[in-house]
């Protein structure tokens, strides 16, 4: 802008001056020619009152430095003339100014010489005795004089050039600094040129449009932050060229992004091929699902494309922890498939000795015995299916009526019933804590003391020991099952308490056990709130330790 300021002052100087002086040197050199012209009257004048006395003889001694005479009689023969010769001299009587001065008394003209930059001034008057004397003079034309006064010419424009470039610069600045300086955060504030207050309202006005437009849409970027940052699940908008808009931290957490993701290509920040495909395909079919396994976690994906006016726009991402779903949908198809199994196993036994014993090829003897498998194979075949469906109930969720239980009474009533195996292996039952009771299921609770001692039982040493310590703090109810009996080894333990996870296979089945139990006790335990732990030394024994919560 000040460039152009400085250009429009500079050429409208450097114009006006060559105007100026256009005008100046036409003025002057009009001013002079009236001056020539006048002097060259009063001249004629003189010389003729001059001739009219003397004669010749004052023509003769004239000295003409600036002036040609010519004196002419009535015949317009040449009498004098004082550059040339008179007699050779052709007749002037043809000249403009003459033939006037003869009619007239005076006469004038102005006849171009032969250089073109020169012109002469022809001035006539008639004397008394008929004769007519004519003066004239030469004229330089304007542009002869403007050559002539080229260099102080030149002289002159240079200076008026720098003058105007030095005062055009100058003059800029000037101008332009209140500008330059105007605060349009704060337009009207400025103290500036008048003219400008109308532009610094609008500008002003305009502010306050943009900044309430700002402070809407910081509002609902503060929102949509609000919202994406608590979700648990990630989510990803992608632009055009699959860059990313926005993402949130669960999706920086499942995708492993950096804090400064946003911008970055979505290839970079995940480069698993499999979801870059569903990306790709989401863009051009319109919407493409994938689960993954990352680290120890699955995931799934759901990746729609978005459009404005038929035209793909981007894309958003949304990633869901499926883990826990995943492994539900496991675990029922290994429970699925081991529960064929356990139960395939006790029958091909029941049927096979069935079989030998319709078909009598079994000795008299041996009868007894294979009835007897039949029968234990029934009895597990008869805990497994009850197992299934006490597990069952338990997956079910519903609410079962609760009482006001004696711990005591039910563990006595467990020892009860395991008498008879615990005497087979000498094994002494041992009740700590006595009068603890609980809010809870009865049915489920005996599950659960049932469950624990017959584990202590099956997995112990001849002559060992079964201890059950109930106690109770101010806020909880803590039972203790222990033995001193084979233990688990430390690799077992965070699984001993899946359905049908067993440390040893035949020793579980020849103990009658279904490798349901420790799932039942732990679903019961849950359904009461409570938890389970487990301590253990191969060798020395196991004790397991349950906690309920007070207030239920
Ligand atoms: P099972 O019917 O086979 O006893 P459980 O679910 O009750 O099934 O127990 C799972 C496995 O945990 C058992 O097979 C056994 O190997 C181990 N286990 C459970 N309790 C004990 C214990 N008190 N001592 C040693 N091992 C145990």
């Amino acid at each position: 802008m000040t460039s152009k300021i400085f250009r429009a002052i500079f050429l409208a100087s450097v114009v006006t001056l060559c105007a100026a002086l256009f005008v100046i040197t036409g003025f002057f050199y009009n001013y002079f020619s009236g001056i020539q012209l006048n002097q060259l009257k009063d001249e004629l004048n003189l010389v003729s009152a001059a001739t009219e006395q003397s004669g010749i003889n004052y023509l003769e001694k004239l000295s003409y430095e600036n002036y040609r005479i010519t004196w002419i009689n009535s015949k317009g023969e040449v009498l004098f003339d004082s550059d040339a010769e008179s007699e050779y001299m052709e007749n002037h009587l043809d000249r403009e100014e003459i033939s006037e001065a003869v009619e007239n008394g005076s006469g004038n003209s102005v006849r171009r010489s032969s250089t073109l930059s020169k012109k002469n001034l022809y001035e006539a008057v008639r004397l008394s005795d008929g004769t007519i004397l004519r003066m004239s003079v030469t004229r330089t034309s304007i542009i002869a004089v403007v050559i002539g006064m080229l260099w102080p010419l030149i002289v002159v424009i240079f200076i008026s050039v720098i003058i105007s470039a030095i005062l055009a610069h100058k003059m800029s600045k000037r101008i332009t600094k209140p500008l330059n300086n105007i605060d349009l955060d704060y337009p009207l504030d400025n103290n500036t040129y008048d003219e400008l207050a109308p532009l610094l309202n609008r500008i002003h006005q305009q502010n306050r449009r943009i900044n309430s437009k700002i402070n809407e849409l910081k509002q609902k970027t503060d929102e949509f932050a609000l919202i994406t940052e608590s979700m648990k699940e990630g989510l990803v908008l992608l632009d055009s060229n699959k860059r990313i808009l926005s993402i949130n931290p669960a999706a920086k957490n499942i995708l492993g992004a950096e804090q400064k993701s946003v911008g970055e290509d979505f290839l970079k920040i995940e480069s698993r091929t499999d979801i870059n495909i569903a990306v790709e395909r989401a863009f051009g079919i319109g919407h493409c699902e994938i689960r993954v396994r990352k680290r120890e976690f699955e995931y799934q994906f759901d990746i729609s494309r978005i459009e404005n006016n038929g035209k793909t726009v981007g894309a958003v991402l949304l990633a869901f922890d499926v883990t826990e779903q995943a492994n539900s949908e496991r675990m029922r198809r290994e429970f699925s498939a081991n529960v064929s199994h356990e139960l395939k196993t006790p029958l091909q036994t029941i049927m096979g000795s069935a079989e030998l014993l319709e078909n009598g090829l079994v000795k008299q003897d041996d009868i007894s015995r294979f009835v007897g498998h039949i029968g234990k194979e029934a009895g597990r075949l008869l805990s497994l299916v009850e197992d299934i469906i006490r597990l069952s109930q338990l997956d079910e969720d519903g609410q079962m009526p609760k009482e006001d239980i004696s711990l005591g009474e039910i563990v006595r009533e467990v020892f009860d019933v395991l008498s008879k195996s615990s005497a087979e292996k000498n094994i002494a039952f041992n009740l700590v804590g006595d009068n603890v009771s609980i809010l809870g299921v009865r049915q489920l609770f005996f599950e659960i003391f049932y469950n624990l001692c017959d584990n202590a039982v099956k997995y112990n040493k001849e002559k060992g020991s079964v201890t059950v310590d109930l106690c109770e703090t101010a806020s909880e109810i803590i039972c203790r099952i222990s033995d001193n009996g084979i233990g688990i080894p430390p690799e077992h333990q965070p699984r001993i308490f899946e359905r049908f996870y067993r440390v040893d296979k035949s020793h579980s089945r020849k103990s009658g056990g279904t490798g349901l139990g420790l799932s039942i006790v732990k679903h019961a335990v849950v359904y009461h709130n409570g938890t389970v732990s487990l301590e253990s030394i191969v060798g020395k024994g196991t004790t397991v330790i349950l906690k309920f919560p007070k207030q239920q």
